[in-house]
């Protein structure tokens, strides 16, 4: 069967994704609620609340902060020595803040790879049709 969808480049369709917005038509917003996908884009109407994301924004956001947070935490600590509880508040508060920003980053841009390969994130993945 012919697919409508346009084959957009990967690059563009990550970056739409990643900066919250449809992977389709980059104009509409993928997520509503923080982290919910919209179930069509308002802007192009392409259908995306299918696409089931699970854990990979997780580790995708996670790897992201721990190579950041972790060698910026151990250089301020080599540079400076800080009180102890100060300090791991501070390394705590900023690791918390990148994931709040992060993550709907990341689900944005796994929700637009996903799309862009026709996944849906079940096991009847791969042919881009309705399971049912
Ligand atoms: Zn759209």
């Amino acid at each position: 069967m012919e697919h409508s969808r346009p084959s957009l480049p990967l690059p563009m369709v990550l970056w739409r994704g990643f900066t919250g917005r449809c992977p389709h038509c980059g104009q509409g917003r993928v997520l509503f609620a923080y982290l919910r996908v919209m179930p069509h884009c308002l802007s192009c109407g392409e259908k995306l609340g299918h696409i089931r994301a699970d854990d990979g924004p997780a580790y995708f956001t996670l790897f992201a902060v721990a190579h950041v947070v972790v060698p910026g935490a151990l250089w301020v600590e080599q540079a400076w020595s800080p009180p102890l509880a100060p300090f791991v508040a501070a390394t705590m508060a900023a690791a918390l803040m990148l994931i709040g920003i992060l993550l709907p980053a990341f689900k944005g841009a796994t929700v637009a790879l996903m799309w862009r390969l026709r996944l849906k994130g079940d096991e009847h993945q791969g042919d881009g049709l309705p399971s049912d």
